[in-house]
């Protein structure tokens, strides 16, 4: 840290938490520095954000895609690198100081990786390279002294409430689900959701593929399976409750019966932002309650038969090893395929239960293994296509 200025690379910065994350640091007053941004394939937008931020780094992450691209001036003071190569060449620079991995899906776990591998601190949104890669992550940091913390709303509220006891004092976990925009459907309602309908959510907005996995409450899943390995919990130990209005972002229970809840508007600039100032707070852009309105806050238990998902989060939690990388591919290629009209919404999470029953299950896998589950899962899944 140079000058008391924090320098962030912004993995991801394209996407809907990589704005926010610009938007916090821009509101910082010169405390954090955009220092790097990789975009994947909005590259005019990365372009402009490049001219905005004017950052050190700029990573643009598909080859072909970059080639292609009329890329015309870049700031004077940028450079552009290419692949994850170029990743992981902007994460290992000495003057980074913290990480956002904020890109989606498998995709993020090679820069996530570099960036603990590298012993920065990570402030993790993307949740699919930890659900893979659980404790392989979590001993790579531990060797290197990295640190890994939560962006993910929930998680940070568990991050956060954590801090009023000790972890032989924690009862359970309780995380918080809105539910998603089919809550209240019935099975048959829900056997003829639309892309369209899946991707409207009531108080989120967010990337698309994160909005089909509240929809079908996997979001949920594969939250369960990134606190077993974030706080090291026991998958019995965590808990799922319905809360709709996304203001309680989650709960820890303590042995005396004490909750403690985080309670803020749904915005994830707060989370953002408390994994970059962490141990400090700092005033920031994130929205603010006006408690001169009634606010009303419910909480009821999920249904586990209309959104089986809940159940499979569990499963590869308790399971550990290879379940979190299968599921989460499946569920990654599930989704990519609803998304192009090929899969139904509720075949979905049949498709994933049928690939994670079937993988061969290893109890300590290397990444390699895993690498080559991922792809597997996802070749599985393309079987599912409707005719
Ligand atoms: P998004 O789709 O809006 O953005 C994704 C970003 O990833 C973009 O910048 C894109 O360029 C990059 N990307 C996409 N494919 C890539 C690839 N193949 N290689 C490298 N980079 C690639 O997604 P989002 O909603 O910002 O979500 C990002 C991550 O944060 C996800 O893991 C999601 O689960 C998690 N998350 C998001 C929210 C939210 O409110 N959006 C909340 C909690 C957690
Ligand atoms: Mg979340």
């Amino acid at each position: 840290m140079a000058n008391g200025v924090i320098n962030v690379a912004v993995l991801g910065s394209t996407g809907s938490i990589g704005r926010s994350t610009l938007d916090v640091i821009a509101a910082s007053r010169g405390r954090l520095r955009p220092f790097g941004l990789t975009a994947n394939s909005r590259l005019e937008e990365a372009l402009r954000q490049a001219w905005h931020v004017r950052p050190r780094w700029l990573v643009a992450t598909d080859p072909h895609l970059a080639r292609q691209f009329a890329w015309g001036d870049l700031p004077p003071e940028t450079e552009l690198l290419v692949g994850d190569e170029g990743v992981e060449r902007l994460v290992a620079d000495p003057e980074v100081d913290i990480v956002v991995a904020a890109m989606v899906g498998m995709a993020g776990l090679r820069g996530t990786w570099a960036a603990v591998r590298a012993s920065k601190r990570v402030a993790l949104a993307n949740k699919e390279a930890l659900v893979a890669a659980g404790p392989l992550m979590m001993d790579l940091a531990r060797q290197n002294g990295a640190t890994i913390l939560p962006v993910d709303s929930e998680h940070s509220a568990i991050f956060q409430a954590l801090q009023a006891g000790n972890r032989q004092q924690v009862r359970r976990l309780v995380l918080t689900a809105s539910g998603g925009p089919f809550r209240r459907h019935s099975a048959e309602q829900m056997a003829a959701v639309t892309v369209e309908q899946a991707l409207a959510h009531p108080t989120w907005a967010m990337g698309k593929k994160i909005t089909i996995d509240s929809a079908t409450m996997m979001n949920k899943a594969l939250e369960i399976i990134e606190a077993r390995w974030l706080f090291d919990v026991p998958a019995d130990q965590i808990a799922v409750v319905v809360h709709p209005q996304s203001i309680v972002h989650s709960m820890v229970e303590f042995c005396d019966g004490c909750v403690m809840a985080q309670l803020s508007p749904p915005d994830m600039k707060l989370p953002i932002q408390y994994a970059l100032s962490f141990p400090e707070r700092w005033t920031g852009p994130a929205l603010q309650f006006d408690w001169s309105h009634m606010m009303e806050l419910d909480f009821y238990p999920p249904d586990p038969q209309r959104f089986p998902a809940l159940s499979l989060g569990h499963e590869a939690a308790r399971l550990g090893g290879t379940a979190g990388a299968v599921l989460s591919a499946a569920n990654e290629a599930a989704v990519a395929l609803f998304l192009e009209g090929d899969l139904r919404f509720t075949e979905i999470v049949p498709a994933c239960r049928s690939v994670l029953q079937q993988h061969t299950f290893e109890v300590h896998p290397s990444l390699e293994q895993l690498l080559r589950l991922d792809a597997w899962a996802r070749q599985e899944v393309s079987k599912w296509i409707c005719a």
